[in-house]
């Protein structure tokens, strides 16, 4: 402590010396340095903007660029998955306000290729994903009280975009897996590798959209930057999210806080906000006509049930797995698996899913899930394959990495040995809460390679898991390895 003392000290008193030979100037250059230096305060004064929060995303893996692609698989997805409006003036409208904030957006130069799409979901919810795709419920719009308030929502949304909060959570996530494995296999090599398609309540999809509550706040406050250089009242920005949480205490929260959880102090943060850009604009935009005929469009929109979870029967199941089988290559095994079922490959060829038609479906909240099939992984690990201690071990990383993102997700059997293709494996059952309903069968089987733990993930919902055990064992009983 001493010395640390006594260096800081030596370092001040350098640093004084500097500034004093600094000022010994002459005079008039002094002079005229002051002039400068007042004038350039006069020029900085009445732009308020210098005292606007500056905002830049945080540590990424991920390239602008990756940004991109990732988003753009995940877009193509959820627009198979998901409910559009399929109404032409709405997305029409959304796409002109959106593409107007987003021109006031500061992305740091990176040009993302926007697009605004309209869901027929009455839920009150909107995301983005990397790289500018944005979904904006209809519920959303119906909720809005003018289109200063739908304008804030989506100046939001367009903030995680530039923020790059979705691709700063999953490398903070990556960073969080020890063996980078599920992500491993959810990313593919990390360049932007398969996305989305697949995999359970861990899918991508569910790690791109999970932000913090910093992550929500940052939004709020570049989303009110954005709404005030677009020349809408800013202050919508917390008035909107403020009275959706006052409509519904104590009640269901709209499912926009699931995704976006309410930061604290959101008004005031934002009220200061507001404050630091000079104020709301006397003339600030609050609605339009344009808004208000869009909105009766909406509300006039047919109601597009969704499947609720947990409730019987209300989605309906897959055709029974066909009994004649394809043969899928991977890098290090191949396997049989029945050809009604479809293959989605991550890019690196280290991961795979297999599910039959229907067997992927929205988990509620616009992410897709696994809920029939099949999830193959290799989750980094190191170990001799006959050390049952290093299988174990191994197994268990791979399982609490997946009950991190699947909260409800618990071990019912462990344990139990048995051979894959000859080799020392170990299978363990889980259940968690089925996208399909009720609760599911998860069996893990885990074999540990060269190439790091390979495991296999079957599911099935519970009630419907005996008809799919067949099928499921002749899978596995065609793994071979490469030797
Ligand atoms: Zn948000």
């Amino acid at each position: 402590m001493g010395i640390l003392g006594s260096e800081w000290k030596s370092l001040r008193g350098n640093a004084r010396q500097r500034v004093r030979v600094r000022v010994r100037v002459p005079r008039a250059h002094s002079k005229l340095a002051t002039c400068l230096f007042l004038g350039l305060l006069l020029l900085l004064i009445p732009d308020a903007s210098a005292q606007r929060t500056s905002l830049k995303p945080g540590w990424n893996k991920f390239s602008p660029q990756e940004d991109i692609t990732l988003g753009k698989r995940a877009a193509t997805d959820a627009e198979k998955q998901l409910p559009l409006c399929n109404a032409p003036k709405v997305d029409a409208y959304l796409t002109q306000l959106g593409t107007r904030l987003a021109q006031k957006l500061p992305t740091g130069g990176v040009q993302y290729p926007f697009e605004f799409h309209c869901v027929n979901d009455k839920a009150i919810n909107a995301f983005a994903l990397p790289g500018g795709y944005v979904f904006i419920n209809r519920g959303g719009i119906e909720a809005s009280d003018n289109e200063a308030q739908l304008a804030a929502v989506m100046a939001h949304e367009l903030s995680h975009v530039a923020l790059r909060h979705g691709t700063n959570q999953a490398t903070k996530a990556m960073l969080a897996e020890t063996g980078l494995g599920i992500f491993g296999a959810v990313f593919g090599d990390s360049t932007g590798g398969a996305l989305l398609t697949t995999l359970g309540n861990f899918t991508a999809g569910g790690v791109l959209l999970r932000y913090s509550r910093t992550a929500e706040s940052q939004a709020d406050v570049m989303g009110t930057q954005v709404l005030y250089d677009t020349g809408y009242d800013p202050r919508a920005m917390a008035q909107f999210f403020e009275k959706l949480q006052a409509e519904t205490k104590g009640k269901n929260p709209p499912e926009f806080f699931s995704d976006h959880p309410n930061p604290e102090h959101r008004v005031g943060r934002v009220d200061d906000e507001v404050e630091r850009l000079g104020g709301a604009p006397a003339n600030a935009r609050r609605d339009s006509a344009e808004f208000e005929a869009i909105k009766r469009e909406v509300l006039a929109l047919p109601v597009v049930k969704k499947p609720t979870p947990g409730a019987a029967g209300a989605v309906a199941a897959p055709a029974a797995p066909s009994r004649k089988f394809a043969e899928y290559q991977g890098n290090s095994y191949t396997l049989k698996y029945p050809d009604n079922w479809k293959k989605y490959p991550d890019s690196d060829g280290g991961g795979v899913s297999f599910a039959p038609e229907g067997g992927v479906l929205d988990d509620g909240s616009g992410h897709s899930a696994l809920a029939y099939g099949l999830i193959i992984g290799v989750a980094q690990a190191k170990g001799d394959p006959n050390d049952g201690g290093a299988l174990s071990n191994a197994t268990s990383q791979v399982i609490q990495d997946l009950q991190k993102s699947n909260p409800s997700m618990k071990i019912t059997r462990q344990g139990e040995r048995l051979r894959l293709n000859g080799q020392p494996g170990l299978s363990t059952y889980l259940s968690n809460v089925s996208p399909a309903g009720g609760q599911e069968t998860d069996w893990v089987i885990s074999v540990l390679r060269p190439e790091g733990l390979v495991y296999f993930i079957c599911v099935a919902p519970q009630s419907a898991y005996d008809s799919y055990d067949k099928t499921f064992s002749s899978i596995l009983d065609s793994v071979r390895f490469a030797k």
